[in-house]
């Protein structure tokens, strides 16, 4: 097997460990700590959050986790249909 085959192989299983590791531990997510605001890993906004605001967080269930976290708020453009303001 050519080092070629090895990094595509290599790539593939990432992607495969990627959504296991999605189904046991919860999908990613980025919470900003000051405003308890949620966004999507790939959101736009996410960039613009402080590093020592942003917190890495992994839900199963969304519905759930904003049933459960009360004053947290989804973001208006990647989580607008847990956004409450
Ligand atoms: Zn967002």
């Amino acid at each position: 097997m050519t080092s070629k085959n090895n990094s595509e192989v290599s790539i593939i299983n990432n992607k495969i460990m990627g959504k296991l590791w999605d189904n046991l531990f919860g999908v990613k997510y980025i919470l900003n700590k000051n405003t308890n605001e949620l966004h999507k890993t790939n959101c736009n906004h996410v960039y613009k959050i402080r590093e020592y605001n942003k917190r890495i967080v992994r839900i199963k269930n969304l519905t759930n986790y904003f049933e459960d976290n009360s004053k947290l708020n989804g973001c208006v453009h990647c989580l607008k249909e847990y956004d409450d303001d």
